[in-house]
Order: C-alpha cells, then structure tokens, then sequence
C-alpha cells in the first residue's frame, strides 16, 4: 500500500498551493522540500525564487489568462488567512504608467473584462493622487483601487502549508533525489526515506531540468532577475503613506520595463521600497549556474540603472541604504503553465511560473490539483494550453 495518495516535490509557492489544494479535495497528500537557506551567499544546495517579503498581487495586466488566475487567486487570500491565522496581504491598490500605447491599450481591454471599475488618470492628475512619484509629461495611468496591493510570499507559503496540515497533509522539510515508478506505484527517495505514492507532482521551479528527478527534460527559459531594496526610515514613512504597487513601463525598450513595491517591513525590523526588472534573456539552467546566481547580488550594470530610476521615481526620499539581492523566473514558450503528465507516468508537472506565480499560485494549484484528482480542466480552462513542451 503507499503511503499516500500524491507527494508534491517543491515547497514553493506553486507546490505549497498545489499540496493544499489537493488535501482540499480530499487527497492524501504528502509536500516535500527545503526550507529557506539562513545565508544564501554560502548556501551551496537548493534555492527558490520566493524569498523575500513582497509580491505585486493586481488583475490588472495585457494577458487575458494572466489576469483571469489572478482574480481566481485572489478570491481565496482571504479564506485562507482566515483559515490559519496567517496574514499576508495588504490590499494597498496598483497603479499602472505608461507612455507606451500598446500597453495602455492592452491593459485598458483586458481590464474592461477583469477589472471594469479601473480608474483612468490623466497626467495632470497624478501628482495631486500620488505626490511622491515623479513621472514624465507624456504617461497615462490606471488605477486598480481593490483586489490590489501585494503579498508575503513567505507567509503565504507558511499559510498553505499550515492549511495544508489542517486538512490532514504532512510537510517534509526535505530533498528529493531520486523518483522511481514501478507498476502504479511511485517511489520517491530523501535524505531520510523512501516514501511510495499514487502520484508524484514536480513543483520544482528553476531546478526541473538540473538533477535527474524529471522523467524528461522539458522546454523552458530561466530568467534572472536583479532587484534594489532601498531602506526607507521611520521619519519619511508617512509622507508615502497609502503608496501603492507600481508597473512602469516608459518607453519601448521590454528591458527597461520596471516594477515597483511600497514600504514593506522585512524580517530584519527596516522598511524597504523593492524596485526590479519586468524582462530578461534566459540564462543556463545546470546546477552550479543556478547556485552561483542565487549566492550573488545580481548583475551589477541593472543594480546602478535600477537605483537611479528609483531615485528619479521618488526625487524627494533619502534612502537609508540601498542594497541589491538575485532571483530568477521561469519562462514557457505557451506563456502558461506545464500543468500535464509525463509520458505515460504517474508523474506530474506545475511548472513554468512565467513571473506571475507569487500572486497566482493559488488558482494555478486548483487547476492542477483538478486535473491530477480527476483528469480534467476546470472551465475555463484547456487541457492543450497546459500541455508541456520537451525539449530538443
Ligand atoms: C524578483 C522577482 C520578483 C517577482 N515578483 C512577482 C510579483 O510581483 N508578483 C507575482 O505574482 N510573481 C512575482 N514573481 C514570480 C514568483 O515569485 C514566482 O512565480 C514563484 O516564486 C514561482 O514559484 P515556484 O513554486 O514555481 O518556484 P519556487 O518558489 O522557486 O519553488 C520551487 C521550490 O522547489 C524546490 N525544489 C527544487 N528541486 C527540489 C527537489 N529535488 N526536492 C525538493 N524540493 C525541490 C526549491 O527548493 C524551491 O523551494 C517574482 C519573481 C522574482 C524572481
């Protein structure tokens, strides 16, 4: 007999809202992976990409399917703080600016179906509204009053997890090696055991295709992201009181896209405004490329741009100290998740968070846990959408 019905490997955001989800449903469901390392510039195993305190959470967005998970996502914060007593999200709006017409347009619509109370500003608005921004003349700007804000991602994940042992799952604080199929069983090995299942679901994130636990390697994009974290003191918290999340996007340059976060308390007891990069090329995804981003700072040359743009954003804040941390996306070309089986296995993907998992985990959970418990695609959703794509 195994030892349970489903073990989901990755105790990241996608594997943590998966692993509940599934014990929502009434699965036996055991969730497996490590925990945040105490010093990433020394830590030489496995890292995630949910280390930090703040996550942007909005509808608002120029992908239909992107803003569709969202909203579903965001239905369920609340029940789930309830549920754990786990608070981790602030509901402080997001504001989008742009002078880049396209992405004005494609918000604009996408909106009208997602989110049609939007507010538009006009420019000559957004000073009186937002006082401390500094933006060129030329920008437009929507307004996401509710469903908005951002999000812990730690403690969303600490909150699944607990919802997760509440509807009767394990957590393992562990790594997975090795996965062994035999018949219907799934056998999968740790530093400590062997744990046999029905079913076995990778959430592994930047690390599906390093170590030899996927059947198949599959068709995806790592993408390093740099961040700056500028130190706000107690003195100037109030006059950015009620800031929102920000997407800024001037000009048509996808690399100088930017993304920005309001005060938010981090564990070491300052409040940091977080600035970071919407795009970026791939970079190889082997083991040892990973860890030596992860134990970096980022790429120094976005560190200086993305300082100077978050001065240029906030003219009137003297920041602390300005400090810059490394972190990675994962890329599908179908711009969707891998939600799909291997082969003929009882193996399972969630992989492919395309940048929006933080805020969408949640929804991206339900959609696999329906299709690993029942074989189908909840409405609106298509099977083919989801389908993984190998690799050559
Ligand atoms: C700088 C930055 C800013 C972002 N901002 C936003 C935002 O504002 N809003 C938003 O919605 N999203 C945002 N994202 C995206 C979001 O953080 C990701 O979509 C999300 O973290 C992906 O979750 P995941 O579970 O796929 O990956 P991860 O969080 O990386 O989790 C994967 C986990 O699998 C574990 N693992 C790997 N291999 C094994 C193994 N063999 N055994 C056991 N465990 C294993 C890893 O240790 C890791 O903990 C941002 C991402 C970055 C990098």
């Amino acid at each position: 007999m195994p030892d349970c019905d489903v073990i989901v490997v990755g105790r990241g955001l996608i594997g943590s809202a998966t692993a509940r989800q599934l014990a929502n449903a009434g699965a036996n469901v055991a969730l497996i992976g490590p925990g945040e390392p105490e010093n990433n510039h020394t830590h030489n195993g496995l890292f995630g990409s949910h280390y930090d305190s703040g996550r942007i959470v909005r509808i608002l967005d120029p992908i239909p399917y992107s803003a569709q998970i969202s909203k579903a996502s965001i239905e369920h914060y609340r029940p789930l703080e309830k549920l754990t007593g786990i608070g981790f999200y602030q509901e402080v709006g997001f504001l989008v600016v742009t002078n880049n017409k396209y992405y004005y347009s494609d918000i604009e619509a996408v909106g009208k179906t997602f989110y049609p109370q939007a507010e538009r500003i006009p420019q000559n608005e957004l000073a009186e509204r937002f006082p401390y921004f500094n933006f060129p003349a030329d920008v437009k700007a929507i307004f996401q009053q509710t469903k908005a804000g951002h999000i812990n991602p730690r403690k969303q994940i600490a909150a699944q997890n607990k919802a997760l042992e509440i509807y009767g799952g394990t957590v393992i604080d562990d790594v997975v090696f090795e996965i062994k199929q035999k018949d219907l069983v799934v056998s999968v090995r740790t530093n400590q055991e062997w744990i046999d299942s029905k079913k076995v679901i990778l959430a592994t994130g930047a690390y599906a295709n390093s170590g030899s636990i996927i059947p198949r390697k599959i068709d995806f994009g790592v993408v390093p992201h740099t961040i700056v974290l500028g130190e706000i003191t107690m003195e100037q918290l109030p006059n950015l009181n009620g800031t929102p999340s920000l997407s800024y996007r001037y000009g048509s340059d996808p690399m100088r896209y930017i993304y920005f976060m309001p005060p938010i308390l981090y564990p070491d007891g300052k409040f940091y405004i977080k600035i970071g990069h919407s795009n970026g090329d791939p970079m190889p995804n082997d083991m040892n490329t990973l860890t030596s981003w992860f134990q970096s700072d980022g790429d120094m040359e976005k560190v200086e741009w993305l300082s100077e743009t978050l001065q240029n954003l906030l003219p009137d804040v003297k920041f602390a100290s300005l400090h810059s941390k490394s972190c990675v996306t994962t890329k599908s070309p179908t711009g969707k998740q891998f939600i799909d089986q291997f082969d003929e296995k009882q193996i399972y993907a969630v992989l492919a968070d395309n940048g929006q998992c933080a805020k969408s985990a949640d929804e991206v959970g339900y959609i696999a846990s329906e299709f690993v418990m029942n074989g189908r695609f909840p409405d609106p959703y298509r099977r083919a959408d989801f389908r993984i794509k190998y690799s050559a």
